[in-house]
Formats: C-alpha cells, sequence, structure tokens
C-alpha cells in the first residue's frame, strides 16, 4: 500500500460526495472497465477507486489498533480525497473525533447528514 499525502487540503472535507464518472463523457461510473456509453477506458478509474477502498480499510484497522489515530486520520483524509464517498466521510469524521478535531468532524456530520 502506498502512503498517503502527509496532510491534506481543507478542501478535501468540503467537495461534494461526487459519484465516479466517465472522464470522457460524464455518464455515471458503473463498476464496470469500459464506459457502457462512449467505449472510454476506465481502468484508471477503478484504479483510484480501488486505492480509496484500501485506504478504507487501512482507517478501520488503524482505529480498531486503539493507538494509531493519527495513521487513522491520515488514511482518511487520502480516502475521501482520491474518492470521496458518504461512507468514507463518515470514517472521516470518526477519525476527526478520535484525534480532537470536533469542529471538523462536526462540520463534516452536519455535511454527511445533508447529502
Ligand atoms: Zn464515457
Amino acid at each position: 500500500m502506498s502512503e498517503p499525502p502527509p496532510s491534506m487540503p481543507p478542501a478535501a472535507l468540503h467537495s461534494p460526495s461526487a459519484a465516479m464518472a466517465c472522464p470522457t463523457c460524464r455518464a455515471a461510473w458503473r463498476g464496470a472497465v469500459t464506459c457502457s456509453r462512449c467505449g472510454t477506458d476506465l481502468t484508471a478509474l477503478m484504479r483510484v477507486a480501488v486505492r480509496a477502498w484500501e485506504w478504507r480499510q487501512a482507517t478501520r484497522a488503524a482505529l480498531y489498533a486503539g493507538n494509531r489515530a493519527i495513521e487513522a486520520l491520515a488514511l482518511a483524509h487520502a480516502a475521501c480525497q482520491v474518492h470521496t464517498t458518504p461512507h468514507g466521510q463518515r470514517l472521516l469524521a470518526l477519525a476527526l473525533l478520535v484525534n480532537g478535531h470536533m469542529a471538523e468532524a462536526y462540520a463534516l456530520i452536519e455535511q454527511v447528514l445533508q447529502e
């Protein structure tokens, strides 16, 4: 697993929970290797989704360990930056809470609840 960037921009917290889409025609990605609308190869998109999933899994493991809160937060930030999902945002909110970033966690929870 690659290391996530050491810090993430605050904007990563506030980006919309955008579903992944074909970079060519913007059709919603349905988990296929090829876009069903325009035929674009979506392998790179799948790699990004897998990387985000791996980082969310690593976030869970770090949170469960009980003594790797800072690592969990970095992983959760990284996952949300490359692929924002409601589940990833909840994990990030939990990592923020565990690290004592109450205001950021509260803002993110409010955002997730409104989506
Ligand atoms: Zn397409």
